[in-house]
């Protein structure tokens, strides 16, 4: 067997075309010719590299496929957040303004009852400070004359 067929072998070796009985032939060669050896590294090298390439492609495709899969997420968010909103949203979005409106409804009531409840304890005082002073003022005026100029 001559370099020349060894060579083609290695392509085959490399592409895993070779088959299997060839291999024991193409290794005996192998080890006995430096130069099929250098063609063998030379080959495994050249596929190293381009199996690294395709891997490096296969990389950007993937990475392409998912960025697209992200925009085509995003642009579904979109369309559902713009979707018309259903029925039973509208339905459900009165029912919390009823009840938010029911309760601040309680909520001024009792606030009303406290202003209430202020404003009677004030005119109540303000009753009782009268009553007072019209009190002194009677006290005042029912003592002597004499005892007034003192003050
Ligand atoms: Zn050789």
């Amino acid at each position: 067997m001559n370099c020349d067929e060894i060579k083609m072998m290695i392509s085959d070796y490399i592409d895993n075309e070779l088959q299997k009985e060839k291999e024991g032939y193409l290794f005996t060669h192998l080890a006995a010719c430096g130069e099929c050896r250098e063609e063998f590294k030379e080959q495994n090298r050249i596929q190293n590299e381009v199996r690294i390439n395709q891997k490096e492609v296969s990389e950007e495709f993937e990475k392409r496929v998912f960025n697209s899969i992200g925009e085509k997420r995003k642009t579904f968010a979109q369309r559902w957040i713009t979707k018309p909103t259903p029925v039973y949203v509208n339905y459900v979005l009165g029912l919390v303004i009823i009840v938010i409106t029911f309760f601040s409804f309680i909520q001024l009531n009792s606030l009303r009852y406290d202003l209430n409840v202020f404003r009677q304890r004030y005119e109540a005082s303000i009753r009782q400070m009268n009553y007072q002073a019209s009190q002194m003022y009677l006290m005042m005026n029912s003592m002597p004359a004499v005892e007034i100029k003192q003050y």
